[in-house]
């Protein structure tokens, strides 16, 4: 019987889906959220006999369907059911409606119990980063409220406040420690220096999350960087058994036992870039047992809650065996690509390109913070365009950037795409790729825009390719640059 109703966070799919829960998923649920543990016991102990976890985590109210049944999103049904002992973060700042309270107290509290603090972390990678890039414009007034042990007037939420008064009181020693570890010219390894107990850093760090990981590793310096588990809202599917592995050759062991897997083989056509090339007629569908080692898969899952043969839009690859239990990697979305003419570039393609780009700017003092994609094609031939989010290292500001380098940006990005779009390019199929680059924050406010539309911040991911109109005018009102690629990459 069905006794409520999951919501995906539509970031990466569009408009969110309802996805069905019974008992007997729960029950898988349980299992799973035991299971996902025991690898990183054996390698960090028993965390929950150590310490506290210090992960931020994000709940949104339920919604009522028409059927009368309650819809939440996978995070927020399993928030209800977190131990609060284990966790810094009071339940009443993981439900608080407003994400700039909810986060401020939780890092508030995460600081207050900061020797206690075991794991820091969250459901995804951009959310550690999200807490980070607030720390630094908030240490400040963290700091005078663990001085005066008063909360700042701004948090008006009352669940915050009363969680707040349990906790709270003055202890300037403490918040001196923490104003001089903030107050240093390098945030290279402020995790570590603020959570000086912390084994690892928890979060998922692989697929669209692997752009965060070069930015998480500079604040985390040497502790591991943990992607624990792959799931979404359709099924849970896999747990990573080698935490410390490095996060770009993270595995997922998938559990057979919480849904029926199927898989739909995608061909690797182009070099070094994988294609979806899926005729649905001619291609049939292969179960988990039968999966070949270095073949591409569409993941394809049929559940106990009523789900059948939902196609989650995920491409994986089979990277090796655990026993007889086959282990994917995360490739793609399959859904995510920039296209003006059929040359289908994907995720992987995307990313790539910039990480090539991005290169050209380390070495000045500047790291690519965010980025995000879509094709313009108000002007004929269309052409891509990415927005870019800069930050300048030790107090530069990106204006300071030299346009040469932002148009060499463009020019990079164009030579590291696939073969399809410089051909494209150089018949003028596709015109000059463009970057415009956002002021600070815009990225922030364009998670505020999804947020505010149902999305919830901890299942939020950004989109690598913007859809929505209203997402557009968010990037394209905070843009500060825009530079063209001069010439055809080949
Ligand atoms: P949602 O539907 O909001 O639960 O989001 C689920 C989606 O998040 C999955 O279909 C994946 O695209 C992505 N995802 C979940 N876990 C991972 C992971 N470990 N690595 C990469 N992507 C993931």
């Amino acid at each position: 019987m069905l006794s409520k109703f999951k919501t995906s966070s539509g970031t990466s799919g569009g408009q969110p889906k309802l996805m069905p829960v019974t008992a007997q998923y729960n029950k898988k649920g349980e299992l799973f959220d035991s299971l996902k543990q025991s690898p990183a016991m054996r390698h960090f102990g028993d965390i929950n006999q150590a310490g506290k976890r210090m992960e931020l985590m994000f709940a949104r109210p339920e919604i009522e369907t028409p059927s009368g049944l309650k819809a939440a999103t996978v995070s927020t049904s399993k928030f209800t059911t977190i131990l609060p002992e284990l966790y810094t973060s009071p339940i009443e700042t993981i439900f608080c409606p407003d994400p700039n309270q909810s986060l401020y107290c939780q890092l508030l509290f995460g600081l207050i119990q900061r020797d206690e603090v075991v794991t820091v972390g969250s459901l995804f990678a951009s959310t550690v980063l999200r807490g980070i890039k607030f720390l630094e414009n908030h240490w400040q007034e963290l700091c005078y409220d663990i001085k005066t042990g008063r909360l700042s007037d701004w948090i008006t939420d009352s669940g915050c406040r009363n969680a707040a008064s349990l906790i709270m009181k003055p202890n300037p020693e403490q918040a001196d420690l923490i104003e001089n570890i903030c107050n240093c010219k390098s945030w290279e390894g402020i995790i570590r220096k603020l959570w000086p107990k912390a084994r690892y850093i928890g979060c998922i760090c692989t697929g669209a999350m692997g752009q965060y990981t070069t930015e998480i590793e500079f604040y985390c310096r040497g502790l591991p960087l943990v992607s624990d588990l792959y799931a979404c809202s359709e099924a849970i599917c896999g747990i990573n058994l080698e935490p410390l592995c490095k996060p770009s050759d993270v595995s997922y062991t998938f559990l057979p036992n919480m849904a029926y897997f199927e898989f739909l083989p995608v061909k690797n056509e182009r070099h070094e870039s994988i294609e979806m090339k899926c005729n649905d007629e001619d291609t049939e569908l292969v179960d988990l047992v039968n999966v070949k080692v270095g073949q591409c898969y569409e993941l394809v899952v049929s559940t106990c809650a009523g789900l059948y043969r939902y196609k989650v839009g995920d491409v994986l690859m089979v990277s090796g065996f655990y026993n007889n239990t086959p282990q994917f990697q995360f490739v793609e979305r399959k859904n995510v690509i920039l296209n003006v003419d059929h040359e289908k570039t994907s995720e992987t393609d995307l990313f790539k390109a910039v990480t090539e780009a991005k290169a050209l700017l380390d070495p000045l003092g500047f790291i690519l913070t965010e980025y995000t994609s879509y094709v313009d094609t108000s002007s004929v031939p269309g052409h891509y365009v990415l927005f870019w989010e800069i930050q300048g290292k030790e107090g530069k500001h990106c204006k300071e950037l030299d346009p040469k380098i932002m148009v060499e940006c463009c020019s990079r990005m164009e030579e590291s795409l696939h073969y399809t779009y410089k051909i494209y390019r150089k018949r003028n199929i596709i015109a000059a790729l463009e970057i415009r680059v956002v002021k600070q924050g815009s990225f922030e406010a364009l998670m505020d825009y999804f947020v505010s539309k149902g999305t919830s911040l901890s299942q939020y991911k950004k989109p690598n390719c913007i859809k929505s109109e209203e997402a557009l005018k968010i990037l394209d009102s905070r843009v500060i640059g825009k530079y063209f690629s001069p010439k055809s990459p080949l």
